[in-house]
């Protein structure tokens, strides 16, 4: 404690030594010359490509992976001896001595165990080994996984298994590399333990359903539907001296107390402007990493809050997207520290400044010999046709949104989101659909009747379809309020969370639209079987889900009030916290849509509602750890050290015979730790009738209600002392600080 000894506290140290910092350089990839290599000559260099199969691999080996890939099936095990020896040899070339199974346990990040390639020959020699059954399956010791009940103790073997549609890569550190093996994890009975199981599971059941829908309207080459993903990572970059000092950062992500600057995000001077240099260095850095291992990072900027950034690359097929996502947040952590940054991935580390989402931009792509191939089934296309083929899908997409909203708003749901949803910057926690003006005007015709009859040709041109896709691309107004917006040639799912894998929202959304066109196929057969000619089937049907879907559209002020009354009307869920969304999980249609598409069984998608409550319930019981820890080691203390000062000077102008100018900052004071204390009294009692209670349910909806509102109170007692008390007694890096100075 400073005491009267301005500058000398931890916090004023941490300013100092940040104002000292200059950015980072680092050296970019060059040839012997020394000139600069271009991007396109090290992206991916990292990775074991398809390029590198195709060099190092022999013809029919290559060719036969190729084709267990684009199959989705497991490994014959002749083949990855071949393989395995090939992925061996790059990697040594490498410098790489360890490799692992890297996968996605249901803890939100990845996880992995590494083993040396050291083996002894039959001589008792060292020598490098890296076989085939080691490259397609491993078993790590899997007990300490969330399993929500999948998998009992005495049987906790689980195994990953390569997931050879995601190339392998090689995560460089300081002292050594190591070969990564994307890979699924399942239980040793075959259940689902991971978030790229089930995903994998919704891209095979999309494309099967919408194969069918193709091809009963004639598109006949499409072999494949495949889900695309376009990931944009929002994220905070705050000093490490700051967070070093914050209790609140470490432990939960976000800063459970903290009073407001004077000015915050109202300038609106930082979004999208020019980047500060620290930042650029380590961005540079960043992408520098990314593009080596084959991410394709393509947008830098600024965010709307101070501190606030985005990165967003080019989209993927979903898997490969969401394992990239999971590497760019990997990466992210580790550059910053670099830079003497710390990465905040927390939906909302700064209360009063926007949070932080993870859009995911989403579409079908098809392929097939003869197809289109690549091509986007949400680009409204050209001719009648492709008009009338877009329309379906995109019914598709707004009947599997109707249907399953309960269950995308469960898949977006955890403690940090709910700092976000239904705040006044982020999408509500109403999930519906913003089409734009021109595609809703054309629905809305459709719906009238407008289009229909025989000359379907004419009646499509009439609609104007074909003209979206100009309309679109300057329409800038797209609704920033709704959780899930059309965008011209995708939907964007922007009620996602920064720090969530992308992987389960969208398996769900993957399996509910999947759902949605083998609905729409069995009534187009209905509608052929009874003698319509097929365009019409397909106007009608269009014409009938538009009426059916019209709850789930809107084209308003997500953010309003109205917006709430109005959902409330139409019959949509508003499910604020988590707790409650994470039950629609286990409704009967989110089971039976799970389970009939083959997604999820029932016993999986129950574990998974656990071990969300679960994850849910210690993240709260962490927060009120740390913010009883920090009022009572540092701000209450800090606090009284103040009062004492302000005591002992009243009390010597009294004994002095003079009048204490400070008498009322000490009433003050008096009265401020006063109900500080009660707040905490009153945060302890609610906690521990929490704790009492009987089920994880019953607890996880206490944290989330008087818990969570307990908590809020004690902050707010907390950011009330902070506005009053001496600057040099204050313990923590104030929000002005972390914000604001880099
Ligand atoms: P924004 O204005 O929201 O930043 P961008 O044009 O930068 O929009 O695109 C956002 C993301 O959408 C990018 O990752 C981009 O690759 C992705 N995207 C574009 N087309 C598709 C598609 N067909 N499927 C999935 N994602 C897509
Ligand atoms: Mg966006």
């Amino acid at each position: 404690m400073a005491n009267g000894e301005w500058g000398s506290s931890a916090r004023f140290q941490a300013i100092r030594e940040i104002q000292a910092r200059s950015p980072r350089k680092i050296a970019f990839p060059t040839d012997e010359a020394g000139r600069p290599l271009r991007i396109s000559e090290y992206f991916g260099q990292n990775t074991f490509n398809l390029e590198q199969m195709k060099r190092r691999l022999p013809k029919e080996v290559f060719q036969k992976l190729q084709s267990t890939i684009e199959a989705g099936k497991k490994l014959d095990l002749e083949i990855a001896n071949t393989v395995a020896q090939s992925i061996k040899e790059w990697a040594l070339e490498r410098g790489v001595t360890h490799f692992c199974h890297w996968f996605q346990p249901q803890t939100g990040s990845t996880a992995e165990k590494h083993d040396a390639f050291v083996s002894f020959d039959g001589q008792q020699r060292v020598i490098e080994k890296f076989s085939g059954s080691q490259l397609i399956q491993s078993e790590p010791d899997a007990s300490s996984f969330p399993s929500g009940g999948m998998r009992t103790t005495f049987e906790a073997r689980g195994y990953t298994a390569w997931d050879p549609s995601s190339p392998v890569f090689v995560m460089e550190s300081t002292n050594g590399k190591t070969l990564c093996i994307p890979s699924v994890f399942l239980s040793y009975h075959g259940d689902a333990l991971d978030e790229k199981t089930a995903l994998i599971r919704s891209m095979e059941v999309l494309s099967e359903k919408a194969r069918d829908l193709l091809h009963l309207i004639g598109d006949s080459a499409v072999a494949r539907v495949t889900p695309t993903l376009g990931v944009e990572q929002e994220y905070f970059l705050i000093d490490r001296a700051f967070v070093a000092h914050r209790p609140d950062l470490i432990m939960t992500g976000r800063s459970l107390v903290g009073g407001q600057p004077p000015k915050g995000q109202q300038l609106e001077d930082h979004y999208f402007g020019s980047i500060p240099s620290r930042v650029q260095a380590f961005m540079s850095e960043m992408e520098l990493e990314l593009y080596k291992l084959g991410v394709p990072v393509k947008t830098r900027h600024n965010e709307v809050a101070p501190s606030q950034f985005e990165t967003a690359p080019i989209f993927e097929e979903a898997n490969v997207a969401v394992d990239h996502n999971q590497l760019t947040m990997e990466v992210l952590r580790k550059v910053s520290l670099r830079h003497q940054f710390q990465v905040l991935l927390h939906e909302k580390p700064f209360a009063g400044v926007n949070g932080s989402g993870k859009h995911c931009n989403w579409s079908m792509g098809v392929s097939g010999p003869g197809s289109d191939e690549g091509e986007n089934l949400l680009e409204p296309g050209r001719t009648p046709h492709e008009n009338l083929r877009f329309l379906l899908v995109l019914v598709s997409v707004l009947r599997g949104v109707q249907k399953h909203g309960g269950l995308l708003r469960a898949a977006i749901a955890s403690s940090g989101n709910d700092h976000r949803l239904g705040a006044n910057e982020a999408p509500p926690a109403i999930i519906s659909v913003f089409l734009g003006e021109q595609l809703t005007r054309i629905l809305d015709s459709i719906e009238r009747g407008e289009a229909s009859g025989k000359n379907t040709d004419a009646a499509v041109l009439k609609l104007g379809v074909n003209k979206l896709p100009e309309v679109m691309k300057d329409n800038t107004d797209r609704n920033r309020t709704s959780p899930f917006a059309f965008t011209g040639n995708k939907f964007e799912f922007r009620a996602v969370g920064s720090s969530a894998s992308p992987a389960f929202p969208v398996t769900v959304l993957n399996s509910a639209v999947a759902e949605a066109m083998a609905e729409v196929s069995g009534r187009l057969r209905a509608e052929m079987a009874a003698g319509k000619d097929r365009d019409e089937a397909i106007l009608d049907v269009v014409r009938e889900i538009a009426i059916e879907t019209k709850a789930i559209r809107f084209e308003g002020n997500g953010y309003s009030e109205e917006w709430v009354k109005e959902a409330e009307k139409r019959g949509l869920l508003n499910l604020r916290k988590s707790p409650e969304a994470l039950l629609q999980m286990v409704s009967e249609s989110s089971r039976k849509l799970m389970s009939g598409m083959g997604v999820l069984s029932e016993a999986e998608l129950v574990s998974r509602c656990h071990v969300r409550t679960e994850r849910y319930i210690k993240n709260l019981l962490i927060e009120v750890d740390t913010i009883r820890q920090m009022v009572d080691t540092q701000i209450l203390p800090a606090g009284f050290g103040y009062h004492g000062r302000l005591a002992g000077e009243v009390a010597a102008c009294r004994a002095a015979g003079v009048d204490a100018p400070q008498a009322e900052a000490l009433q003050k004071m008096t009265s401020l730790l006063n109900s500080l204390k009660l707040k905490r009294e009153e945060l302890e009692s609610a906690f521990q009738r929490a704790e009492s209670l009987a089920t994880e349910e019953e607890k996880a909806a206490a944290l989330a209600g008087p818990v969570s509102t307990r908590m809020a109170e004690l902050r707010r007692s907390c950011d009330d002392l902070e506005a009053v008390m001496a600057d040099e007694y204050w313990p923590l890096p104030k929000y002005r600080e972390m914000l604001f100075i880099s």
